[in-house]
């Protein structure tokens, strides 16, 4: 069953209201201030009430109704906090899925939506089941005190009504166990679907050749970090990194080589970055790596190891003919006071372009 949003919190703020009106409604709700204590239990047995029959015995009655209607509200509240939340979750899956290239993690958005569309439908149910055992409870709560109270009551009619209580209490008791035990199972399942989203918002953000964060990761997160930096006063470098001729790598030893390069410049710049950092693929075999809390001579510092490292490393196809050497140029600049993140991104570009004039194989920044 698909569910309609609307109509779900509807439904839920509808279950609340009528757990509260059956509780109110309850004879027994209101016959004494229950021990605050047994307010956190989930046992039903934690409140007792006397009653003095016909023939002068004192009757105590174990109930408490307080636990039944407060499982309700829990269950009612998780819901309406479930139905609140499922627009937001599937808008945020919703957003991951325009990727094209996300044909897999749609598939896994439309298998997570039908499981959180079940688990509503659990929900819904386990509530509407316990606010009509509430009823009947409340019913057979309600004719016991009544019997009891009676002082026309004989011994036999009191035991009856006495077993009858007892008999309601443990059947509520069981169910409402197994109603604890279904809600448990439904939060595991929530868990598990919130570690796909988790997953799956992973997936839509990375590159899937080289692993590294997309275009669209980059420029979100430039632009926020350049947000950062000019609230606080802080440094913000950037590095373009464009690997050299690269057509002619692709040309020469086939595309599956040129993936292979790829995705070992991307490796390369990775291990030399921190976590804070952010390393992207800006398109092609053009990269890009975010530094917040970095000044350009330092910025400079690690564009030249990590052009150090890659033209160091010996390529070598099994067979085939040997590749060489494979370089890489870099422009580096750092955030200037009142510039945004466009601004940074044409100064760093511009210092790739002076990097591949001059020559390639060089890293070219914007210090004074
Ligand atoms: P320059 O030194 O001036 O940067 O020259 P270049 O050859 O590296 O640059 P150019 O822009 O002429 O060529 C880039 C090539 O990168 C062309 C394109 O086919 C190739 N390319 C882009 N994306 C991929 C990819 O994912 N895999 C492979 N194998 N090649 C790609
Ligand atoms: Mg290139
Ligand atoms: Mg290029």
């Amino acid at each position: 069953m698909r569910l309609n949003w609307k109509w779900a919190v509807w439904s839920g703020a509808a279950a609340a209201l009528a757990l509260g009106a059956v509780f109110a409604a309850s004879p027994l709700g209101f016959l004494a201030p229950p021990d605050p204590s047994a307010l956190w239990t989930w046992s039903l047995e934690s409140w007792e009430s006397t009653s003095v029959s016909a023939s002068g015995e004192t009757l105590r009655i174990v109930h408490e109704p307080l636990a039944l209607a407060r499982n309700l509200a829990l269950a009612s509240l998780g819901f309406v906090g479930l139905a609140l939340s499922a627009p937001r979750f599937f808008e945020m899956f919703g957003r991951a899925s325009d990727n094209p290239a996300g044909g897999e993690s749609m598939g896994r958005v439309l298998s997570a939506r039908r499981q959180f569309d079940g688990e509503l439908d659990t929900i819904l149910t386990l509530v509407r089941a316990h606010l009509e055992n509430n009823q009947t409870y409340s019913a057979a709560l309600r004719k016991g005190h009544t019997d009891l109270a009676s002082p026309a009551a004989s011994p036999d009619q009191i035991r009856a009504a006495i077993i009858l209580l007892i008999a309601e209490n443990q059947k509520m008791l069981r169910e409402t166990e197994e109603y604890a035990r279904n809600l448990d199972e439904s939060r595991r399942q929530v868990d598990e679907l919130r570690a796909t989203l988790a997953e799956t918002q992973e997936l839509n953000v990375r590159d899937a050749l080289t692993q590294v964060y997309t275009r669209r990761y980059f420029d979100s997160t430039l632009e926020r970090e350049a947000r950062e930096a000019a609230e606080t006063d802080g440094e913000l470098s950037l590095i373009m990194a464009d690997i050299d001729h690269f057509k002619k790598i692709n040309d020469t030893h086939g595309h599956p080589i040129g993936d292979e390069v790829l995705k070992n410049f991307a490796r390369t710049m990775c291990s030399h970055v921190e976590d804070k950092d952010t390393v992207a693929r800006y398109g092609g075999e053009e990269f890009a790596i975010i530094l917040p809390a970095t000044g350009v001579a330092q910025a400079r510092l690690l564009a030249e190891r990590i052009r150090g490292e890659f033209e160091a490393k010996k390529w070598a196809i099994k067979g085939g003919r040997p590749i060489g050497r494979i370089t890489a140029s870099f422009g580096v600049a750092q955030l200037r006071a009142g510039e945004g993140a466009a601004g940074l991104i044409g100064r760093a570009d511009a210092k790739l372009y002076v990097s591949k004039s001059g020559g390639r194989n060089r890293v070219a920044t914007d210090e004074s």
